[in-house]
This record gives C-alpha cells, structure tokens and sequence, in this order.
C-alpha cells in the first residue's frame, strides 16, 4: 500500500502518572467511557459548562457534511463567558494577565480591569459602525490591548482576523483584502529582539497602492501607543486608542448570539504552501478550547499560573491564551519579546518570577534552549512548574525528556498536543493524571474525538502500523470552512476519503502495539527510499538523539539508484562544539543512523548547518530544503522567518 508508512523507531521509556498528580487531576479516566457511551451527549455537557443566553436544544447537525453545526438553535456571547461571568461571580480580584513587556515593564490585570477595557473598545467600535459579521483585522504585539481587541470584537459579534505582527505589509494587505476588513487594530510598534519593531508604518504601506490601487473596504484604523515612535498620522481615518478608549463607556450589555455566528478567520502558518483562510464560529470553538484546556492543561483556576508562550497570530494563541484561559477563568502569563533578550535565561527568569506552573509551548523552541545548553535554564528555580505541553511539530524523544530533567525536574507530566489551525483545539494527546506517558507520542484522542490512521483507500492500518491520520467524527471546534472558498475546503480536506466521511489531516502517523499514536510528518514530506516509505520525524528523532545534535530536518532528494535519498541538515549544539571538532561529524551522524534504525534510513548527505528555514510559527520548512538538496530554484519564501536562512544553507550546500 503506497500510504503506509515504515517504522524504524523503537522508543520503550514509559513515565506513568504520579500518585500525587493523579490524586489533584481535572480529568479522570471516567471521561473516556462517558464520551464513548454518547458522543453527542458528552459535548453537550461540555458546553453547558459556558453560559447560554438561550440553551441548545440540537447538539450537532450533520445533515450537510462536511458543514457542520453545533448547539446551532443556541445563543451565546463569547466575550461575556470569558469576562463578565467571572466578574458577576465575585471573581473580579483575580489576575487574569500578568503580562511582561520585553524592556522589562510589566502589568497585572484583573478580571474586572479586562472586563471593563473591553467593555470601552466595544463601544468605540460600535461608535465606528462595525457591528456583527464586519471584519477586523488585527496587526498588534503581545500586548494586553491585543486581546482586548479581540475580546471586544468577538462581543459585538463581528469577526476577528488576527495577522502575525511579523508579517510584511503585503502579507497583511492581502489578509485586509482577503476578509474585507473594514477596521485594523494596531499599534505603532512593539518590542522584539531588543529593538522596536514598527507596526503603524506596515500598515499605512497596506493601505496604500500596492500597485492595484489603495485598499478600499478599511475605513479606519485604531492604534495604540506602545513604543512611543514617531509615525504618520491620517486624522480622517486613524484614532489613537488611549483617546478614544478610555473617553468611551464602560457600561456595555453583550448581546447574545447564534452559536454558528463566526468568531474569527485564521490563516495556516503556511509550512506546505499558500495560508489557508480558517473560518471558526463561536459555540462549538469556545466548548472545546475550554474544555480541551481544562483536562489537558490540568487549570486549577485558583492556585495555576498558566503560560502559553505562543503568538496570538497563531491558533495556539487563539485557543490557548485568549479563549480556552479566559473562559476557564485563568491567571496567564502574557509575554511581549523572544526567548533571548536580554539574555538567554529569559523565559526561565519569567518562569521564576510569576511561579508558573504550566507551560505550553513549540518543540523549535525546546530544541533552541538543547542548542544553547543546560546551564542557562539552571540558574532559575524552576520548581514552580508541574506540567509541561508541546504543540506544533512533533517532539523528537530526546526533546522530550531534556523538557522533562531539565525544566520539569524528572517529575511534571508532558503533553504533546497534536491538533491544527482547522481543528481549532487539541484532538490527540495525554491527559495528564491519567494516561502514561511515551516520549515523541502525542498518544490518544482526547475524549469525544474520533481518529484513526487509514491506508489511500480508507481503511484501519491496524496497530503497528503507519499510515494516514484522519479524523473519523464532526467534533465541535471544526472548521467551517476556507473563508470565501467552500470548493477549496471540501476538496483539500474531504474529497480523500469521500466515501467513508473522514476528515484528511495531511499528516502520516503510526499506531504503536497499545494503539497510542506517533506522528510522522506530514504526507507531502514522506520519503521513498528503494521502496520504503520513510517518515521524516523518526530520522530526525534519531539524529537528535546524538549527543552532538540539538535539531535536524530530513528529505528525500530524488536519486538514481534508490529512486530517492534522505538528505540530512543537521545543527550542532554549543556544548558539543566547544569541546570537539565538527570535522568527520557528518560521516559519524551518517554511520549513526544506519545503527540507530536501520542502513536504509541512512542518510545520503549530512550537511551541517546553522539555522533551519522556519515559518514563522516555528515549523521546519522541509520543502524549501528539497528544492536546495535538488539543486532546484529555491520555492516560495514568504511565510519564511528569515529569508536569509536559504542563500545561507545553499551555498554551504553546494
Ligand atoms: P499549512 O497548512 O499552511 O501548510 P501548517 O499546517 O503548518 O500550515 P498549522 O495549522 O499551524 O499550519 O499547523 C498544523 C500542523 O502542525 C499539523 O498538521 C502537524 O503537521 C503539525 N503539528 C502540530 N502539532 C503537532 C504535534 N503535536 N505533533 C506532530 N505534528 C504536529
Ligand atoms: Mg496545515
């Protein structure tokens, strides 16, 4: 079968769940059983945990697949369930933000305080005639008025599109375009990398003639004052935010609406091709990131202190800081700047600081602080942490249990969450508590979740083996669609398996002897080596797991005799650079391959390497490296986080 996937990797270390942890935990096995006894009924009870204006009487409406409804004869407002509810239940006092600039300024912000501010911004947006089903787009750092902004439009029930502060002004200007926005939120810069990073500029660039004329649905453009940088000003269309906001009310009644009326629109962090439009609507979206944030991330709203370090222009940022937290009434850690300014040690000095207890974030980053070495991380008490998440690629084993010595101090439980932009929240991972964890496996369906892992014409491959991952039921935080394309969302994600109603990921995974899964890497990725098919991830795992590797990206590289190669780049950690030459290193990595998992996964080529090509969010972008280990034209670049990184790697390449 051509979409089954060979297996090379044998990982045996199991970590069960303390008695201790187990004892305290949110989740308990029971929840397994209660959402396969009735699906429907489970989610429904899920979702009664949010405040219904009108309750649902429907649960799911699978009439007209793939469009799905969920609680649709229900009413809510979602701002009022991540705000108000807490405030009207005597939970005002609590912190909801404990943000951090990057310069080192830094603010605490009360349920009430947060309640209040968003309660203004609705009014200064209805003032500007934005109303339900209107665009806004948001162009902002990790500032506390950001999430405000979002809040504030979700509560007049307009639509959110949040673009990644660090994408270029054509980027932005075609997302504008993309949605219609008719407002953009933004600020004149930001911090990051120690500089201010400006923001307004981009956007008035946007705005103007990009050589199809000037954008035309945006009518206003509402900026906060962040870094104090002189910028250009359009007194018909611009409003500065610390005028018009705190001038506003604060008194603000949300109304309640449809739960299919539309939350936000997302775009794909672009690690395959061309961002894809994500439409989430309201009910279902805002029930499964509460109650996927709740089990997983075991919140104990009284005592946690939670921190999802990633950016709100990414659907972890969505889900994981603005709406799963703040409907769980949780006190975060909000941060503004990277892991490296001033110093190296700072995600664990803010850690220290606020005593978090929970962090949430990207595997690129664990393997950034391999790279830099150990000693950074333990100079800080850590001890305030107990519990650990991954999201966004897979974890390599080894990345894994150096997240667990090194920061969880061999005690806190790791998740690895495996979900996507169109799944809106987690589907597959470990509840803490509960499952028994194996390093490099995001392990189960969280429960009410229906995954399998299919062969090309749909059927179960059975344990043991790999394959295709699909998503065998609606679940409640499901996309609804590509926004403006309903062709292009049945035909990348259900013409596959038409027949059988299963949703395509796009990523190859693996059931293991118990069941639990193993991710692959994505389809596109899967290399054809003498008739193997070969997964990236477990190549890159196995190089990873040598001491002089802090990260790896493998590809196939077309081949005369084998049909196609691996070809290897490879980053070597400080540490083991300081004490050893690299010279005859690619030779011995290639050698330790072959050991590792076997002679036909070893690698043709191993090029040592500085940086890897990354989106933005983070994600290894393995095609560009095809094109270099082809001698190709190097692709499309422009979802790149340094374009710099390729001519780097190709001319060390050739
Ligand atoms: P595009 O669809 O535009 O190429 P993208 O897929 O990178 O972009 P996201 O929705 O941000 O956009 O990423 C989802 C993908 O990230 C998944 O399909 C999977 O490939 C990968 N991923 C996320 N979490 C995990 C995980 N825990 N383990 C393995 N892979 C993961
Ligand atoms: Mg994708």
């Amino acid at each position: 079968m051509s979409s089954q996937i060979d297996h090379l990797l044998n990982e045996t270390r199991r970590f069960a769940p303390s008695a201790a942890f187990a004892a305290d935990a949110v989740a308990n096995a029971d929840l397994y059983a209660q959402a396969a006894a009735d699906r429907e009924a489970f989610w429904a009870e899920q979702a009664r945990a949010l405040h219904w204006d009108t309750p649902f009487t429907q649960t799911l409406d699978w009439s007209n697949p793939p469009f799905a409804q969920w609680f649709a004869d229900g009413e809510l407002n979602v701002a009022y369930n991540c705000l108000d509810r807490h405030v009207e239940a005597g939970r005002g006092d609590r912190v909801a933000l404990l943000w951090e600039g990057e310069p080192g300024d830094s603010r605490r912000i009360t349920y009430a305080d947060l309640t209040e501010e968003v309660k203004r911004v609705s009014n200064v947006l209805e003032g500007l005639g934005i109303g339900r089903g209107d665009r806004v787009a948001i162009y902002m750092p990790m500032i506390p008025e950001a999430i405000a902004a979002m809040l504030a439009v979700a509560r007049i029930g307009a639509i959110h599109s949040v673009v990644f502060g660090g994408f270029s002004a054509d980027s932005l200007r075609a997302r504008i375009d993309d949605a219609g926005a008719k407002l953009v939120i933004t600020s004149d810069g930001g911090y990051r990398k120690a500089r201010t990073s400006p923001l307004k500029p981009a956007v008035d660039q946007a705005l103007g003639d990009r050589g199809a004329g000037p954008q035309e649905s945006v009518e206003h453009v509402l900026v906060v004052r962040r870094t104090g940088d002189e910028i250009s000003w359009d007194p018909d269309r611009d409003i500065w935010w610390h005028e018009a906001v705190p001038a506003a009310s604060p008194e603000h009644v949300a109304q309640p609406f449809p739960a299919e009326n539309p939350l936000f629109i997302l775009y794909t962090s672009g690690t395959t091709g061309k961002p894809k439009g994500i439409l989430h609507t309201s009910g279902g979206y805002l029930t499964q990131a509460a109650f996927t944030h709740k089990v997983a991330h075991d919140i104990h709203p009284e005592t946690d202190v939670f921190w999802c370090t990633a950016d709100i222009g990414w659907v972890t940022g969505h889900s994981y800081v603005v709406y799963g937290p703040l409907a769980n009434g949780t006190t975060q850690v909000l941060y503004e700047g990277t892991p490296d300014v001033p110093h190296p040690g700072r995600w664990w000095e803010i850690v220290e600081k606020y005593g978090v207890t929970i962090l949430y974030a990207a595997p690129t980053a664990i393997r950034s602080f391999m790279k830099i070495g150990r000693h950074v991380p333990e100079q800080f008490d850590l001890s305030s942490i107990r519990l650990l998440g991954s999201v966004g690629e897979s974890i390599n084993p080894e990345a894994w249990m150096w997240y667990r010595h090194v920061i969880g101090a061999d005690s806190a439980p790791i998740i690895d969450t495996w979900w996507q932009t169109e799944t809106g929240a987690m589907m597959v991972s470990a509840l803490p508590g509960v499952t028994e964890t194996k390093p490099g496996s995001a392990q189960v369906p969280l429960p009410g979740i229906g995954i399998d892992v299919v062969d090309d014409d749909g059927n179960h491959v059975g344990n043991g083996n790999g394959g295709l991952l699909v998503i065998t039921e609606p679940w409640p935080a499901m996309l609804r669609g590509i926004w403006g394309d309903p062709d292009r969302f049945v035909e990348t994600y259900w013409q596959k398996f038409q027949q059988q109603g299963y949703y395509f990921a796009g990523d190859g995974a693996r059931l293991d002897e118990d069941g639990d899964v193993w991710f692959l890497g994505r389809v596109d990725d899967v290399m054809n080596v003498s008739g193997h098919r070969l997964s990236t991830t477990e190549i890159e795992s196995a190089l990873v797991a040598n001491e002089a590797v802090a990260e790896a990206a493998v590809v196939g590289a077309s081949d005369e005799t084998t049909g196609q190669a691996v070809v290897a780049f490879v980053i070597i950690k400080q540490s083991y650079l300081d004490a050893h030459s690299p010279e005859g290193l690619a030779g011995t990595l290639r050698q330790w391959v072959s050991q590792q998992i076997g002679p036909i996964a070893r690698p043709r080529d191993v090029f040592i390497v500085g940086e890897l090509p990354k989106t933005r969010s983070g994600k290894i972008m393995r095609r560009l490296l095809r094109d270099v280990a082809e001698g190709r034209e190097v692709g499309d670049t422009t979802t790149l986080a340094d374009t710099a990184v390729m001519s780097v790697i190709s001319a060390q390449v050739r």
